[in-house]
């Protein structure tokens, strides 16, 4: 079923009884062409892509709860390019792109809205540092601009100009960048996946990988054997864990990370702010007014989805030393997500040691921004056995070789990234 105007206006008229399920809910085949594991945007993003853009048949998406209950349903939903590393900004730049047209890609409203993130100048060195940063992006195509202290003022006169640590100095902001419904992107995904034929089944866990002479055969799920010629692996904050069944240890560590919403004020915050540096804090505001906001991670080893107190003083901090009077804005909610940390803080889009056994993961604190990119790119990837040029630096072997992608300088420190 398409989605128009037309369509709305007459199932307002008629009861809302024409409209059908955006998607089906198929029983598994015992065999697949490829078969994706991870229902969250990413891994709905590759089957899309994989049938559409590869022509590809008998595709099978394998969620072990609902799709979009993981990552991409608790993420504060920013969407950016504002990369400096050779290795990383042409692929962010290439999914920005991706996400410019993804409504109409999909015929499906994932609100994009590109409200401008600006990250905060504090001192003069962080100055230099976003200079460059705004530099390499400009040379890769993307856009950048740098703000004086005024200008910065103009647009966001309630910040604290003058905090005696963190005085803003001014910023570098990427207007084109913004904020994106993050479950309207999953069910836009999944229900232009479903109409290509790709099988979306829910409720089915991967327990296990059937390899014989070092090569995937298919999986062990909770709703039994599902055979397959070709396997990615796309489950975020369970990656270890999963990869484990193959017999494989990954350079990544999985952590809980919080974020936090506030009862809905006024229109008040007109894009994204972050303040990185001193602290590590970013802020934005939902369409239905709530302050949403979000810091570092629990700092800890987990796969709870839950955190805990000291990060919520923490972030706490870091909100009133750049915008004190939101100090009276009480917290309506906040929860907490499992992120899949790789040890330089980029992802991992490689094939692995077990032929037919593809892998997505390691996207740390920035995985949805990357949603329509990585799906793409996994999708080349499965499909041709070749990376994609946007993403062939994201190999497993840059932690052998020692040719990481230390995109902020913070070296083999997870927590840190
Ligand atoms: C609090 C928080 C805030 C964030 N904010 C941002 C942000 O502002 N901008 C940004 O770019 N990124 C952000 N991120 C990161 C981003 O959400 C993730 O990197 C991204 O969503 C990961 O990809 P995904 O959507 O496919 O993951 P997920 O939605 O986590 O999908 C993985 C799926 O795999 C499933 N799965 C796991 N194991 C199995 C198994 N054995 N069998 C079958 N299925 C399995 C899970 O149930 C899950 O649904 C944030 C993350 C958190 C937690």
């Amino acid at each position: 079923m398409s989605y128009s105007i037309l369509k709305v206006i007459k199932e307002g008229l008629t009861g809302q009884r024409g409209w059908k399920p955006a998607w089906r809910n198929p029983q598994p085949r015992s065999h697949y062409d490829f078969v994706i594991i991870g229902g969250g945007g990413h891994g709905l993003a590759a089957a899309y892509y994989l049938a559409g853009k590869y022509g590809k048949k008998r595709v099978a998406v394998l969620e072990k709860g609902w799709i979009g209950g993981g990552n991409a349903g608790r993420n504060t939903t920013i969407v950016r390019s504002n990369y400096l590393l050779e290795g990383n900004q042409p692929f962010y730049e290439f999914s920005l792109k991706l996400w410019e047209n993804l409504e109409q890609e999909l015929n499906y409203n994932v609100m994009m809205s590109q409200r401008g993130v600006l990250n905060l100048i504090h001192s003069d060195a962080q100055r230099d540092a976003f200079r460059r940063r705004g530099n390499a992006m400009i040379f890769s195509g993307a856009d950048a601009e740098l703000l004086s202290r005024d200008q910065v003022r103009a647009m966001l006169p309630f910040l604290d100009y003058d905090n005696a640590r963190f005085p803003i100095k001014g910023g570098l902001i990427q207007r084109r960048a913004g904020t994106a419904r993050h479950d309207a992107v999953v069910w836009g995904y999944a229900r232009a996946a479903d109409a290509l034929g790709v099988d979306i089944i829910q409720n089915c866990e991967v327990q296990g990988f059937r390899i014989e002479a070092g090569r995937c055969v298919g999986v062990e799920t909770s709703r039994g054997f599902i055979g397959a010629d070709t396997v990615g692996a796309s489950v975020a904050g369970s990656s270890g864990k999963l990869m484990a069944l193959a017999g494989l240890t990954l350079p990544i560590e999985s952590h809980v990370m919080q974020a936090f919403v506030s009862e809905a004020v006024k229109p008040a915050v007109p894009g994204v702010v972050t303040f990185g540096g001193p602290g590590h804090f970013y802020l934005s505001q939902s369409d239905k007014g709530g302050l949403v906001f979000g810091g570092d991670l629990d700092g800890y080893n987990s796969y709870a989805q839950r955190g805990n107190l000291p990060l919520v003083e923490d972030v706490a901090e870091c909100f009133m030393s750049i915008m004190p009077s939101a100090s009276r804005a009480r917290l309506l909610r906040m929860w907490g997500g499992l992120v899949d940390m790789s040890m330089d803080g980029s992802p991992i889009i490689d094939r692995t040691p077990v032929d037919g056994l593809y892998f997505n993961g390691g996207w740390c604190y920035g995985g949805f921004k990357a949603t329509p990119g990585a799906g793409y790119v996994l999708a080349h990837l499965m499909a041709t056995g070749e990376s994609h040029e946007v993403a062939a630096a994201y190999r497993f072997d840059r932690f052998r070789t020692g040719h990481v992608l230390d995109e902020i300088g913070t070296g083999a420190q997870p927590n840190l990234h």
